[in-house]
């Protein structure tokens, strides 16, 4: 065995089964299912694949789309997102100028032309907006001056500002051009999605008609008084083609709300998003985030200060595992897929995860006393990184 090997032996999360597997070079080795379950000595332990977060605005006080964003502080929210099980992830730039997109994505692509780990950990980018609604309620917390309407040489600048690294586009249908810029996009090959909408069913039915694939954060960025057969969140519903996006943070979805979407979607259509604020893993109170006041209170949330208004989320995808199964009624195995496998299915990538030669994004997890996973050590490429909870490593080398 070389150097750099690791043998692992634990359950996997979709069958039950105990299986030992050796990892080097960063790629799987081999997978042996132990045949006798009599010897289940770290039956406590288990595997499964790492999370893919297709929302992730920043953590600790740093953003992706920050003016002053350096190469360290987006290595430093993609440590922190691996000490939670997400290995992958789309950094999400929100509404703003032109001017400061460019800015960022210029940013955010010369760090991962730079760096290949920061490559791997950051396939594509996510543009939330800022072709958007500009009413208030759905427009969420996005700035109001910077929503504008779709316009495609303007994409094609920020684009071009990202080195084609945007891999997905959040826009609302109902804004004129939107749907002539979903067939562009889509043809493109980047992936629409419909968000921070008053979209009429109509015009979700065009946008779905022409490419638009995922509702992002499904039951947020959404009117608060809806009339009651008429509104966009029925209407996402009841189309198959498009999968949803879920902030199962506790906070973003009440648990009957979290449950009847889940039913309808299914987990087969749907993917798990923190929708990580920039202040997320910060210790709760006040903070100047760029020109708004935002505030973390004590049971978890992230605040517009003063008013109801969430701004992002405090939780890491790891914790929403958790809620979809303990709110949500999931299973360990389609919380899981919600978190790891339909984010890369959505995008396109490989879901293999272990398999003899598929690179080793894994993570070890235990169960706690109510019987939810908690993550104990993330493998990116074969490297281990502790969990941020705490607990002690107990993987066992052979
Ligand atoms: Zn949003």
């Amino acid at each position: 065995m070389n150097n750099n090997s690791v043998t692992v032996k634990a359950l996997r999360y979709d069958t039950g089964e105990p299986v030992v597997v050796t990892i080097a070079d960063g790629c799987i080795r081999s997978v042996e299912t132990i045949p006798d379950a009599s010897r289940r000595p770290l039956a406590e332990l288990w595997i499964g694949p790492a999370f893919f977060d297709v929302q992730i605005n920043g953590a600790l006080g740093k953003a992706f789309g920050s003016p002053n964003v350096t190469f360290e502080d987006i290595a430093e929210i993609v440590a922190e997102c691996r000490r939670h099980g997400i290995t992958r992830l789309c950094p999400t730039l929100i509404t703003d100028s032109e001017a400061n997109l460019k800015a960022a994505l210029r940013r955010l692509s010369r760090a991962i032309a730079e760096d290949r780990g920061l490559e791997a950990a950051l396939p594509g980018i996510h543009l939330e907006g800022p072709y958007i609604s500009p009413l208030d309620g759905p427009r969420g917390a996005h700035p109001r001056m910077h929503v504008r309407r779709p316009d495609w040489e303007e994409f094609q600048r920020l684009q071009d500002a990202a080195d084609g690294r945007i891999w997905l586009v959040t826009l609302a249908p109902e804004l004129e051009g939107a749907i002539r810029l979903i067939e562009r996009l889509t043809a493109s090959g980047v992936v629409v999605a419909l968000g921070h909408t008053a979209a009429s069913g109509m015009q979700i039915r065009d946008a779905v008609a022409a490419g638009a694939r995922l509702s992002t954060h499904l039951g947020n960025g959404c009117a608060a008084m809806l009339p009651r057969h008429e509104n966009p969140i029925w209407e996402q519903l009841a189309e198959d083609r498009l999968w949803a996006s879920l902030i199962a943070d506790g906070h973003h979805l009440p648990p009957a709300v979290l449950r009847c979407l889940l039913r309808c979607k299914t987990p087969l259509r749907t993917l798990l998003t923190c929708d990580a604020s920039v202040l997320a893993g910060l210790p709760p109170g006040r903070y100047r985030v760029w020109e708004q006041e935002l505030e973390i209170v004590p049971e978890g949330k992230i605040v517009v200060a003063g008013t109801p208004y969430l701004a992002g989320s405090w939780v890491f995808t790891d914790h929403c595992v958790r809620l979809a199964m303990q709110l949500g009624g999931a299973t360990l195995k389609e919380a899981v897929d919600m978190a790891a496998i339909r984010p890369r299915q959505l995008l396109g990538l490989s879901i293999s995860w272990l398999e003899v030669g598929a690179t080793a994004d894994l993570i070890l997890f235990r169960f706690d006393e109510q019987g939810l996973p908690h993550i104990v050590e993330t493998f990116v490429a074969g490297k281990s990184y502790p969990a941020a909870e705490g607990i002690e490593t107990a993987r066992e080398n052979l």
